[in-house]
């Protein structure tokens, strides 16, 4: 029997529906689980159960983040001063290049990012799939298990281009029976559905202005018939609405619903521009949204209502987004900046301080991503669910005078790295390093794989 003890940590934030915290915790793992939470002696010893000092740490919940496109992370910071439509129309030619070789470069880096930020549990929505190059997710599966995250690789799909009048040049898509075959294929061979799962694939077409309706409906259908999850953009832009209402007559969320989106089995990216009936129906649908504050204020979208969405009592989770958009894989940075999203005018003329707290920015990127995603098994510390574990250090230089409230400090002092990561009770980080893999490795290969993508070589 394996077991981990996380010894007196200065706080176990258990984000429990009672939003549980206590101080000098410690933390009994055991196959895989939380076995025991609570202070002093656990009530029985594993054999051979290796000790994890958590004195001067704050232990949270694993992060889980709903949002991202692992392979831009070497496309980062271009088409800096562009929107969305533009800086797609910029970088779409640089992606229809993407390879194997790219991919796996891109999914280390990323998702390293990640795990060095406390994230325990990531989404990737990849929906670039050029005509004739084989084995793109198989490359970031690769990455995600070297790594040691739970990883939910979506299979994403485009078959609407310019001749179409779509966004995307023609280089980048694929037609629908192709992309619809692909993707039940890779949901056959890659997901799992049983609890504790470390790898989940999900249906999700890219958006309105990429994706036929066809494609769109089929894909609902598609997902349903296989019993997973759907995910696409939506309502990111002021041009897209424009684009939704010339072209289909709708605005966005109106036209997802009309294609039989809207579901507690679904969940999506960005939600900026909703109108009030727009977030009744998100809460009555039970749909969720991957709140992604970052890449909505690097390319001027806006920012989304996740303050309405929660009040409703729609399922908000946090979303990194693509690093070509955010140009950072920083869980925790995107915390602080959910909260300081939050707070900025929203609707109204000013800011409003008490629009979101420390605690309810954790909260969403915990609880609120792992019912994005589908997951009770994740996003707290409670006996039963999985042993998905972040300590972070409050005795250090940033959080130096914080000493009043540690657990706000995780988010207000941030980002920082957790000292040690733990997945299904193994280390993923220890000591501020990737436990199972090189970080000087993971990056050298990325400067390199970038270098031949910014030379025009890649493919
Ligand atoms: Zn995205």
């Amino acid at each position: 029997m394996r077991g981990v003890l996380i010894d007196s940590c200065e706080v176990v934030v258990t984000m429990d529906d009672a939003g549980t915290e206590i101080a000098g915790g410690s933390l009994l793992l055991e196959e895989g689980v939380v076995a025991w939470i609570g202070t002093g002696e656990p009530p029985h010893w594993p054999d051979g159960v290796e000790r994890v000092d958590g004195r001067g740490t704050v232990a949270l919940p694993g992060l889980v983040n709903t949002h991202h496109h692992l392979y831009q992370t070497l496309t980062r910071a271009r088409a800096q001063d562009q929107g969305l439509f533009g800086w797609l129309r910029e970088l779409y030619p640089v992606w229809a290049r993407l390879d194997e070789e790219w991919e796996r470069a891109a999914a280390a880096v990323g998702l390293a990012e990640l795990a060095l930020s406390g994230c325990t549990t990531t989404i990737d929505h990849h929906y670039v799939f050029p005509p004739g190059v084989p084995g793109l997710l198989e490359a970031e599966i690769d990455a995600a298990v070297e790594i040691g995250v739970r990883f939910h690789p979506s299979r994403g799909s485009m078959d609407l281009s310019e001749k179409d009048g779509g966004l995307p040049p023609d280089s980048v898509v694929q037609d629908a029976d192709t992309a619809l075959a692909e993707t039940e294929d890779a949901v056959r061979r890659f997901h799992d559905p049983a609890p504790g799962a470390m790898l989940r694939v999900a249906v999700a077409p890219c958006s309105p202005f990429s994706a036929s309706d066809r494609l769109m409906r089929e894909s609902a259908e598609l997902a349903r018939r296989l019993g997973v999850r759907l995910h696409t953009h939506i309502a990111e832009t002021l041009d897209e609405e424009a684009f939704c209402t010339e072209t289909f007559g709708r605005r966005p969320l109106e036209l997802l619903e009309d294609q039989g989106w809207l579901g507690p089995d679904v969940w999506l990216a960005h939600c900026v521009h909703l109108g009030d009936k727009d977030v009744r129906r998100m809460a009555e649908t039970g749909t969720g949204t991957a709140w992604c504050p970052s890449s909505n204020l690097r390319l001027g979208s806006g920012i989304a209502p996740a303050g309405a969405l929660l009040e409703a009592g729609a399922p908000v989770g946090l979303g990194v987004d693509g690093s070509a958009s955010n140009e950072s894989g920083d869980m925790l940075a995107e915390v602080r900046m959910a909260l300081l999203a939050a707070r900025g005018p929203v609707g109204r003329p000013d800011g409003d301080p008490g629009a979101m707290s420390a605690r309810e920015a954790l909260r969403v990127a915990t609880r609120g991503g792992a019912a994005c995603l589908g997951r009770d098994d994740v996003g707290s510390l409670e006996p039963g669910k999985r042993a998905d574990v972040a300590l972070f250090s409050v005795h250090d230089l940033s959080h130096a005078g914080a000493e009043v409230d540690p657990v706000a400090a995780v988010v207000l002092c941030g980002p920082a790295r957790p000292r040690h990561l733990l997945v299904e009770g193994r280390p993923v980080v220890r000591d501020g390093r990737l436990a199972a893999a090189d970080e000087e490795d993971i990056a050298a290969e990325g400067h390199r794989a970038a270098r031949r993508i910014a030379a025009g070589a890649a493919r």
